[in-house]
């Protein structure tokens, strides 16, 4: 085997041992032990072969690899291969030529680690460059190996922890974003269309930070990935500023239809009231005499249904009478109509002093009034009937000075197991009034 071939296959160990020292310490992350290296490099194509040539060979190093590019310091050349270079280009002798090759090999390895060294280590590795340079001695190179193994060990140990540091961060930054989201969208998102602008919101935070994690994997270099993660940051602050503007809107929007709302409440209530108001006093218009302020005929007649229900649903009798003003006539005739309806009122107020505060008194028409006595048997419809002619007979109906005098017929009756609605109860007191008239007046009859 030839010098030429011995140097392009340590070069190709050298490149395949630099890249399997980074994909252990940055894909994998693993720790970069001896035994975990010699386990790395075994699977890699190619190796076996070269590892075979390299135990053939004198070379017992890791061999020397290709300087593509430097990236702090190109390997100066030491003073014995200046002199040598200075005497005759091209004609270094082939220990000075593979020293070189050992000592650059080295400076890569060590370029290597310099971005992601810590101050104490940086020291280390300025005094290992110093001494790899000035190093004549490839046996004294070779063992150099293991510091340089060392240093980088430390450099990509840190490189994995902020690496993982950086996971936890980005991954404590998407939580907090997407839980920030979830109240968002439990608080704000009343209608489809919000709905689908927080969805869409969602997906871009989340695709942001899905890209943060998939380029911490494929970052190698801290500083490229932190230029992304702040350009992604920003990306995403950028959004949520967007969203928080455009949710302000909306809000605003919304909360301009909440009052609109409550105005129209307001107005519908007020409304309501009024409505209410006049429907009460329709209701009294319509059940109570607006002359005496009792009950009318209207009212009556409803009431009259109510105690036949009882009467024949629960057994509670009622009775009822009719009462007739006597020439009444007469009374408009001699004292004017006015005076009449004067007298209306003053008969009112005795009859409902008379009564008991469940017993019903309404004006039929006219000077005719029905009283309903719910409670009141045969016996005491007769006891209340004279009470009230009687009274008004007595009474002294005195209008502008004028002590008017009346009395009233009344016809009677109680409710009866064969009635079979209210006419035949109405029926019967009308009969009665009727024969109170006919058989004189100023008096009661009861059927
Ligand atoms: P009778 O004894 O037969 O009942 O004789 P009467 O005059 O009372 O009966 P009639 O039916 O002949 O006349 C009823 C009178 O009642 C006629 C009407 O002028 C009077 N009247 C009816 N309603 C009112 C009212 O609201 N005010 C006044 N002032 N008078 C009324
Ligand atoms: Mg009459
Ligand atoms: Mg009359």
């Amino acid at each position: 085997m030839n010098k030429r071939t011995e140097f392009v296959n340590l070069e190709k160990l050298s490149e395949i041992i630099i890249e399997t020292i980074k994909e252990m310490s940055t894909v994998h992350q693993q720790a970069l032990t001896a035994p975990a290296l010699g386990r790395a490099l075994a699977g890699r194509k190619g190796f076996a072969e070269l590892l075979r040539w390299t135990s053939q060979s004198s070379y017992r190093d890791l061999g020397p690899t290709p300087i593509k590019t430097l990236k702090r310091e190109p390997a100066k050349p030491s003073p014995m291969e200046a002199a040598q270079d200075g005497e005759v280009p091209g004609t270094r002798s082939p220990l000075v030529v593979h020293t070189r090759k050992l000592r650059d090999f080295r400076f890569q390895l060590l370029n290597e680690s310099l971005d992601n060294l810590t101050r104490e280590h940086l020291d280390r590795a300025s005094d290992l460059r110093e001494n790899i340079r000035t190093c004549e001695d490839p046996e004294r190179l070779i063992e150099m190996n293991e510091e340089i193994l060392s240093l980088l060990q430390l450099a990509f140990r840190n490189v994995g922890g902020e690496i993982a540091q950086f996971t936890h961060l980005v991954e404590a930054i998407g939580k907090n974003l997407l839980a920030m989201e979830a109240d968002i969208l439990s608080t704000s998102s009343t209608t489809r269309e919000t709905f689908h602008q927080n969805s869409e919101f969602n997906n871009l935070v989340e695709s942001d930070v899905r890209e943060i994690r998939e380029s911490i994997q494929l970052s190698r270099n801290l500083r490229d990935f932190q230029q992304f993660l702040l350009g992604k940051l920003d990306g995403i602050r950028l959004s949520i500023e967007r969203k928080r503007q455009h949710d302000a809107m909306l809000l605003s929007k919304a909360q301009q239809e909440i009052d609109g709302l409550k105005n129209n409440l307001h107005e519908m209530q007020r409304e309501l009231s009024r409505v209410q108001t006049e429907a009460q006093s329709l209701e009294k218009e319509v059940l109570l005499d607006p002359l005496t302020g009792i009950h009318n005929r209207r009212a009556y007649e409803k009431r009259l249904l109510e105690e036949f229900a009882h009467y024949k649903s629960l057994g509670h009798c009622f009775s009822m009478l009719m009462i007739d003003i006597d020439h009444f006539k007469r009374v408009n005739d001699q004292y004017g109509h006015r005076a009449g309806d004067r007298c209306l009122q003053e008969f009112t107020k005795l009859v409902k002093h008379i009564l008991r505060g469940a017993d019903f008194l309404a004006r039929y028409g006219g000077e005719e009034f029905v009283v309903i006595l719910p409670g009141t048997d045969a016996k005491g419809v007769g006891i209340v009937s004279e009470k009230i002619r009687h009274l008004v007979e007595k009474a002294r109906f005195t209008i502008r000075d004028k002590s008017i005098p009346i009395t009233v017929s009344i016809g009677g009756s109680h409710a009866r197991p064969e009635d079979t609605n209210t006419e035949s109860i109405f029926n019967r007191v009308d009969t009665a009034l009727y024969k109170a008239k006919q058989t004189g007046r100023n008096r009661v009859v009861l059927l």
